[in-house]
């Protein structure tokens, strides 16, 4: 090891910083939030800094560092560009022994600033030892992703309950377990999911049986509409933590992999010629699993509010008493429009947007046709690709021009994705010609001209 990783308290005590600039300001920053008492030493600050000393927050002295000023400060941060004077606070702080930071000379540090996860009260730090602090900036990325915004909130929530814990529950072992079974249960995830208040009143039943609550719940997720790198961040944590998954056929396999690896996974679409799962078997089976006990994942492609059902399974689970959460998704609208280069609205075409089904119920495909004609608009459509030639004529025969640019995108976001661009009269035969499979997403308005200008997204199939 070359640096022992050691956390200061340096609240209320003096904090002196070298110099007066942006790097200065970027250390001052920390400093003041870990409760120290800032003193800078500098001919000249900047304004950020000038500022901070009018409002009382930090102490300035305007002329050269002298050793005297050493007097007192538990930490010496060295800010200049001016070597003579890093290398003189250097010497000078490690002769009275006194923590010293030189900002990116290493050598001349006896502390280093680490890379910081702040969930206070937790903290995370990551360090390279000096050598690739850009290194330790990515490394710090990864973790942000994978530790919730709340997880401060469930330590301190903790830190709160302790002391009962510790008189309900006797012996060390049975302690770290209860704990253990709260920060990986339903009580974690209410937190989380910003449900304090429910999290402290399960914490409070758990300690009444001194056991925490483990009935089961289900987390509907949206899996976006098919690159894994559009899930959120909950999305992924949940999918790491689930006991079941039941996914539909749009569920990419790219984001299915991302699914903890011995979770079980249950196949819920449709498929042509296969029997499909009816809603009602999916609603009672989510319920049941809950019941045992399970951490069931409801995953499901773009948005599980958007044409996914999702309000009818959540509805069915409120009716039975079932916790569960819901995950927002990319919907396919988004995904296809940004990675076909199609903005949805634009100041010189849309001024408003209609996601629309082209599912026909029967041979019927009853949609308001006038006002899907009106001026100004875009129009999406989902699950339209049979409906496409009829989707075209309505809407000239409605009013728009056969001239409007319409687009198709297939498999829109993965690697195979194909856009088709057309007019509302051409398209449906430019799409028969190409042979396209579902899904498909329509696009109709004249933000579709913007595709030749803005087109970024090379998938393997180019046309
Ligand atoms: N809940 C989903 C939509 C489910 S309806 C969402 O928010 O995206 C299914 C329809 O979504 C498909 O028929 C198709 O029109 C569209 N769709 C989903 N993923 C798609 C993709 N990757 N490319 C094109 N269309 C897609």
């Amino acid at each position: 090891m070359d640096y022992l990783p050691l956390f200061h308290d340096v609240r209320g005590r003096r904090c002196l910083v070298v110099g007066g600039g942006e790097i200065a300001l970027r250390k001052v920053r920390p400093l003041l939030e870990a409760g120290g008492r800032v003193l800078i030493v500098a001919p000249q600050v900047c304004q950020a800094l000038e500022t901070m000393a009018e409002a009382g927050d930090i102490q300035l002295v305007r002329r050269a560092f002298h050793p005297n000023d050493l007097t007192g400060a538990v930490l010496v941060i060295c800010a200049t560009d001016d070597s003579r004077v890093n290398e003189d606070a250097s010497r000078w702080c490690r002769e009275r022994n006194i923590p010293v930071n030189v900002v990116d000379n290493p050598a001349l540090c006896s502390v280093i600033f680490p890379s910081i996860i702040d969930r206070s009260p937790v903290q995370i730090a990551i360090s390279t030892g000096g050598s690739a602090p850009v290194l330790a900036r990515l490394l710090r990325g990864k973790i942000e992703s994978l530790i919730p915004a709340g997880f401060g909130k469930l330590a301190a929530l903790a830190n709160r309950f302790r002391p009962r814990v510790k008189q309900a529950i006797e012996g060390e072992n049975g302690r770290r377990k209860f704990w253990e079974q709260v920060f990986e249960g339903r009580i974690a995830e209410a937190v989380f999911s910003g449900n304090e208040a429910e999290a402290e009143d399960l914490l409070e039943r758990a300690l009444a049986n001194q056991n925490p609550v483990n009935q089961g719940e289900v987390y509907l997720v949206g899996g976006g509409p098919g690159d894994p790198d559009l899930l959120t961040f909950r999305a992924l944590r949940l999918m790491q933590r689930a006991d079941i998954v039941l996914y539909d056929r749009l569920v990419s396999k790219e984001v299915l992999n991302l699914v903890r690896r011995d979770a079980e996974r249950i196949y819920v679409g449709k498929t042509a010629g296969d029997h499909p799962v009816t809603q009602g078997n999916i609603n009672r089976k989510l319920v049941e699993y809950a019941r045992q006990g399970h951490r069931v994942l409801r995953l499901k492609g773009g948005d599980p509010f958007i044409f996914g059902r999702g309000g009818e399974e959540i509805e069915h689970l409120a009716e039975h008493n079932i916790a569960f959460q819901v995950v927002p998704g990319i919907t396919a609208a988004s995904g296809c429009a940004s990675y076909a280069g199609i903005p949805l609205t634009h100041r010189d075409y849309a001024q408003s947007v209609r996601f629309i089904t082209g599912h026909r119920k029967g041979d019927q495909l009853s949609l308001d046709w006038r006002q899907l004609a009106a001026p100004g608009q875009t129009l999406v459509f989902y699950m339209g690709l049979n409906s496409l030639p009829t989707i075209s004529e309505q809407l000239m025969a409605h009013g728009l021009s056969s001239e409007m640019p319409a687009a198709l995108i297939e498999k829109g976001t993965t690697a195979s994705q194909r856009v088709v661009i057309g007019t509302l009269a051409n398209l449906p035969q430019k799409v028969e010609d190409r042979k396209i499979r579902a899904p498909t997403l329509i696009i109709v308005g004249g933000v579709v001209s913007l595709h030749d200008k803005l087109n970024w997204f090379k998938g393997e199939n180019r046309d």
